[in-house]
């Protein structure tokens, strides 16, 4: 029986070669910590946390002693004490997103003491291949956001997308100015999405919503903050366009009210962030037991999207038909290093599809030149100490 022996963090760090924004602010770099945790027979597994890098680090170190000597086969078991160490006074945020990085970790191990790719784990592929959208469209001019959204869309198309996802959230008059112009430049048959990240008071959301209505837009995510569980739901019976969310919860409770309030047609659980695999699993079985659709969320490295390909390919298809509904995977096309060089063999798009993995585990390896070089751009608090003294 192995056990848990070792965990070392890794925060990385990527300096954009240009910049990016949205409606809350700015990019420059990307930063992710992922966890390599290590048993007693030499079995490793890797992990990954959304959110701020050495703050999901800490919490994984803060919770290091507590899976020493653990099993990783009973990722249940580990899951329950990590959870109730921090319930009095970390219900939500950044500390259960360091849950997640061990949680996947965990799986991916289990995956390999066992000889199964973490979709068998998981129950078994529903499917091989999943459709990915194209997460992109982001403001990269504060004059005049939309200069290259030309040259984006055609990448995309080339490429085989069927569905790109813009920001919105700038203000209303020029969201209806882009989306009239993206949608004019992909034509009628690509599925368009819109996401404001919280940008808008209730008023505003319901307001752009009816705007956009003829622009045939699959979901507006996240069109006012995540806090307001109501005033979703009000949005949601009033507005013609799916509304989406989920991407700031946390844990089958959080989306338990969610769904409870009737505040989404669509949750967006990030599987580095809501609780890992063990708790994605659990949200996913709310969600079809509420017939809402699932999305997760996904933007680090390429560890989190291999994570996202073999929860995906789980999904129940509820109810099922003969010719199934797309279940989408968010691929994030910003420049993200991270995404691109860290593991290998590398995710590839055939005919706008993406293949599951079938080796044991997550299916991947992370290549350790990579992890060197971008977790040595990374400024230590210690050496960030020397500097100031
Ligand atoms: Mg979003």
């Amino acid at each position: 029986m192995a056990k848990i022996s070792n965990i070392e963090t890794y925060v990385l760090k990527d300096s954009l070669e240009k910049n990016f924004f949205f409606s809350q602010w700015n990019y420059s770099e990307r930063n992710i910590c992922i966890v390599k945790i290590t048993c007693d027979d030499g079995t490793y597994g890797w992990g990954e946390g959304y959110g701020p890098a050495k703050i999901v680090e800490s919490g994984i170190n803060f919770f290091k002693n507590l899976i020493i000597g653990e099993n990783p086969i009973n990722s249940d078991l580990i899951w329950s004490k990590l959870y109730r160490k921090s319930l009095d006074f970390a219900r939500r945020g950044v500390l259960v997103a360091s849950i997640s990085a061990i949680d996947i970790a965990v799986w991916d191990i289990k995956g390999k003491l066992l000889n199964l790719s973490v979709s068998e784990l998981l129950g078994g592929a529903q499917r091989e291949k999943i459709t990915p959208y194209a997460t992109g469209m982001y403001f990269t001019d504060k004059k005049n956001p939309t200069k290259d959204y030309k040259i984006e869309a055609e990448k995309y198309l080339k490429k085989g997308f069927k569905a790109i996802k813009m920001k919105v959230g700038l203000s209303i008059k020029e969201d209806i100015d882009n989306v009239k112009y993206l949608r004019s430049l992909i034509g009628k048959d690509i599925k368009l999405m819109i996401d404001s990240n919280h940008a808008y008071s209730y008023t505003e959301a319901l307001e752009l919503s009816r705007k956009l209505e003829q622009f045939d837009i699959s979901w507006f995510e996240e069109p006012v903050s995540p806090e307001f569980y109501e005033q979703y739901s009000e949005l949601r019976s009033k507005s013609k366009i799916p509304i989406a969310g989920g991407e700031c919860e946390y844990l089958r409770f959080g989306f338990n009210q969610l769904i409870k309030n009737k505040s989404v047609d669509i949750i967006q659980p990030d599987i580095c962030a809501c609780g890992g695999l063990t708790e994605a699993k659990r949200i996913s079985a709310i969600s079809t037991a509420n017939g809402i659709s699932i999305v997760p969320h996904t933007w680090g490295s390429s560890i989190g999207l291999h994570v996202a390909l073999h929860f995906i390919s789980n999904l129940e298809s509820i109810p099922g038909r003969m010719k199934e509904a797309n279940f989408y995977l968010e691929f994030d096309q910003t420049e993200n290093a991270l995404r691109e060089d860290l593991t290998t063999p590398k995710i590839e798009m055939n005919d706008g599809k993406l293949l599951v993995p079938k080796s044991p585990g997550l299916g991947l390896e992370v290549n350790q030149e990579a992890l060197e070089y971008y977790t040595k751009k990374t400024i230590k608090v210690e050496d960030l100490e020397k500097l100031i003294k």
